[in-house]
């Protein structure tokens, strides 16, 4: 059975039904599974059928994952993966081989900035960066050994906006698998496959788990990127644990209500705060002011669940009103029920030089603030007298 709307999709397609009748889904702890015969075991094997053989390949719980996902996000198919880091690993692990070159945003998370940088080389795998705002011109960064192109959007943490349908289009012009971390919108925000994006990834940790729980990743897309791919993880092994697929899922259930707040909740603190004295800049992708408003309009249902506030007076005030915070969560993470304050420079960005932090935007007085589903007033009072008590 399908549905027409993304909330009904989200609550009602599961794949993990037992003979036990349950209504919410089971827990499958089993690390294989039974065969009837030889006969069955061999043919399982040889995929000539379908079926669940150990939970490294596959569990009741992650495949419940992927339909979920992949329903929300446009993909005919998908893996999952232990952690976001292991999706994006995997996704260009799987797919790469040596003398390739990848073209990236230099825009990207901290870890994945690494990959790219200290790991993927010993393999003879290069990189090229490309500055967001001068996309127009990614065109000259392909080279005859460019397979693939890497991007996020929006930005963690500068929550720039890469033109999912101009980019789309470079990669298949030049035969070039793209990439899309989709981290921060979520499927529910946009939908890079639609686009022409050939593959999705995920670190589930943040909005889609959203309540900080367990961590997780995915990998989503055509099913001749994803053979290969999934061939690759379940010959290495980074698998996901069918107690962290159960919590997925059922956090997909609730991911549109979810989001829908934490995007108001951002919308409105973005507007209270854009003119405050104490801020340089505040930066969310529906305020008018986001050099690419129109373009997050475009692609994305609503802003996201991030804010990035530029703090006036560096990096001593950004720690002094980190500190003068009463409610709002120092740590690290994102996507979760309950506000959060990171100062990327000194913590997730902390191994890019401060040249490459500063030409993505990650300055010194910059914080990110993962908006959550409390009371709209009660964040905006913390970061209000935060703010006042750090002058
Ligand atoms: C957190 C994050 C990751 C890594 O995910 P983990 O689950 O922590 O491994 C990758 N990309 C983005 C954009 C992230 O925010």
């Amino acid at each position: 059975m399908t549905y027409k709307h993304f909330e009904t999709q989200a609550v009602r397609i599961a794949e993990s039904a037992s003979n036990q009748r349950e209504h919410s889904a089971p827990i499958y702890l089993s690390s294989s599974f039974t065969f009837e015969s030889a006969e069955e075991a061999r043919q399982m094997f040889s995929e000539e059928i379908q079926g669940n053989i150990y939970s490294r390949y596959a569990n009741p719980n992650t495949s419940d994952l992927i339909a979920k996902v992949c329903a929300a996000e446009g993909t005919e198919t998908g893996v999952t993966t232990a952690s976001g880091m292991a999706a994006m690993f995997g996704s260009m692990a799987a797919l790469l081989s040596q003398g390739d070159h990848v073209l990236a945003s230099r825009s990207l998370f901290g870890s994945t900035h690494q990959l790219l940088t200290r790991v993927f080389p010993k393999w003879g795998i290069s990189h090229t960066y490309g500055d967001i705002s001068e996309i127009n011109n990614w065109e000259r960064l392909i080279t005859p050994k460019t397979r693939m192109i890497f991007i996020e959007t929006p930005s963690n943490p500068g929550l720039e906006i890469i033109d999912l349908e101009f980019i789309a289009k470079l990669a298949n012009a030049h035969n070039l698998i793209l990439v899309v971390d989709n981290c921060f919108a979520t499927p529910y925000l946009q939908q890079p496959a639609k686009w022409g994006a050939h593959i999705v990834t995920h670190s589930a940790t943040k909005f889609i788990d959203g309540q900080g729980r367990v961590l997780g990743g995915l990998i989503l897309g055509e099913k001749k990127y994803i053979d290969d791919v999934q061939f690759f993880m379940r010959h290495t092994g980074p698998s996901l644990s069918p107690f962290n697929a159960w919590v997925l899922a059922k956090s997909m259930e609730t991911l549109a209500v979810r989001m829908d707040r934490h995007c108001e909740n951002a919308l409105k603190i973005a507007e209270y705060f854009q003119d405050s004295v104490d801020l340089e800049f505040v930066k969310y992708p529906f305020l008018a002011s986001h050099p690419q408003y129109h373009l997050a309009k475009k692609q994305m249902k609503h802003g996201g669940g991030i804010i990035t506030l530029t703090i006036k007076g560096g990096l001593e005030r950004a720690k002094r009103f980190i500190d003068e915070l009463q409610m709002i969560t120092v740590t690290a993470n994102l996507g979760d029920s309950r506000s959060i304050i990171t100062h990327p420079a000194s913590t997730t960005h902390s191994k890019l030089s401060e040249e490459e932090r500063e030409r993505v935007g990650i300055l010194n007085g910059l914080v990110r603030l993962s908006v959550g589903l409390e009371h709209v007033d009660d964040i905006v009072m913390d970061i209000e007298r935060a703010l006042e008590r750090s002058r």
